[in-house]
């Protein structure tokens, strides 16, 4: 671990509710009732914290956790087993399968592995021969996003292997999955897409069953599918975004409709207010201009720990200061800082700033870049508005190097 990302001096804080963690799965299961619930915490949970976030999550009534890369895998397993979680009530997938991985290690550290090609069921096979452990596969079809999944005329193939392997002993076929590519289109052509894909996983799973092959847990759909497509709820669903809070296509409708709440605040204490004269230029390349004397704060954040430099002249924050100002960044959002304007300043040209007026703001006054809207903060959504981007990119992009404060739920 970096001691950085550690460093309690650094002044930005990543404030992770896991209270909301809890209350966007129970909102989730509201929507696919009955069904299993997996979270899903790759990429650091989505910048909320691996571990704290599977915790909570197996807490809130998840049983199981989803995760992309083995590296992530293993570091999950080690944390809950020096938890004490038991292995059996918190199963783990892992969905990337580079060649060559270390299988073994995945195997005895009992996750879950994902088999779209038989070169993956080969290697998965070796391996399960040198430790004597019987590999828990889930077979993945490709459904219509041509990522990982086995195509229609690679099917017999795997299929057929799938079923030697498992003869053999040497596997066990816990689930059959895929992954939907435009489950938050709700136009006609999403829809006819996604039904489409339903059809595509339908006959895979007649490919399984034809061959006698049963795997136990068929799963399809992500946050998209839960809220979207109960026809694709099979027996457990995966959810990601809408754990965190966020809806997974705002325009289909924000996440408040929804009932769901965003769990992860970003916010950082102002370094700087000072007052700027007419037509000062602010930042790099000097992109704008101050219209009028004007008071500016400096935020000590920037593109090092995630954020986008895309979101430059525009990206909204709350500065709560003598009364809360809702502002926007201006001037280029640098490596580790950014400026925010913080409204006209009274006084005569070339007055020190200290003479021109009440400051609005202090310094070590909180900037909120985003965070639960119900409380005033600008929202994941409309950062991802003004850098060109969708929520998932702001908060799964959010540097290691700023500390995350997790809240438990009683906090
Ligand atoms: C990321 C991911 C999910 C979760 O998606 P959300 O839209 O965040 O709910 C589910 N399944 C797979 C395969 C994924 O890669």
């Amino acid at each position: 671990m970096l001691q950085t990302s550690q460093d309690p001096l650094f002044p930005g804080r990543v404030i992770v509710d896991l209270g909301a963690i809890a209350e966007n799965l129970e909102v989730l299961r509201s929507f696919a009732p009955g069904v299993a619930q997996m979270a899903v915490v790759k990429a650091d949970a989505y910048g909320h914290g691996l571990l704290p976030v599977a915790m909570a999550a197996l807490q809130a009534g998840a049983t199981w956790l989803g995760v992309a890369q083995l590296a992530e895998a293993r570091a999950l397993r080690e944390g809950l087993d020096a938890a004490g979680i038991d292995r059996s009530a918190a199963p783990i997938l892992a969905w990337v399968a580079p060649s060559g991985a270390d299988w073994a290690g995945a195997l005895e550290a009992g996750i879950d592995l994902s088999v779209s090609w038989t070169w993956v069921l080969a290697e998965i096979c070796a391996a399960a021969r040198v430790t004597g452990i019987r590999a828990r596969i889930h077979v993945k079809i490709d459904t219509g996003m041509s990522r990982a999944g086995s195509t229609r005329a690679d099917l017999p193939a795997l299929v057929a292997a799938v079923r030697m392997a498992e003869e053999d002993g040497l596997i066990e076929v816990v689930g059959a999955w895929s992954h939907l590519s435009r489950g938050d289109d709700l136009s006609e052509d999403g829809r006819a897409s996604t039904a489409a894909q339903v059809e595509v996983f339908e006959q895979g799973l007649r490919s399984f069953a034809d061959a006698g092959i049963k795997p136990r847990i068929r799963h399809l759909s992500a946050t998209s599918g839960i809220l979207w497509h109960p026809e694709a709820h099979y027996d457990m669903v995966r959810a990601g975004i809408g754990m965190y809070g966020l809806s997974p296509d705002p325009l289909t409708a924000r996440g408040a409709a929804l009932g769901l709440r965003p769990a992860m605040t970003l916010r950082a204490p102002l370094t700087s207010v000072k007052v700027v004269e007419d037509g000062a230029p602010a930042s790099y390349g000097g992109t704008w201009r101050a219209p009028g004397r004007r008071w500016l704060g400096l935020v000590p954040l920037g593109y090092a720990d995630g954020i986008l430099r895309a979101g430059s002249n525009g990206a909204p924050v709350l500065v709560e200061g003598r009364k809360a100002i809702t502002t926007r960044v201006v001037g280029r959002i640098c490596m580790d800082q950014f400026i925010v304007d913080l409204g006209a300043a009274e006084g005569e040209p070339g007055a020190p700033s200290a003479r021109s007026g009440r400051a609005p703001a202090r310094v070590g006054d909180t900037a909120t870049l985003f965070g639960d809207p119900d409380r005033g903060a600008p929202s994941a959504d409309e950062w991802a508005q003004a850098a060109g981007t969708i929520n998932y990119e702001i908060v799964t992009r959010l540097g290691e190097r700023v500390p995350r404060v997790h809240l438990s739920a009683a906090e």
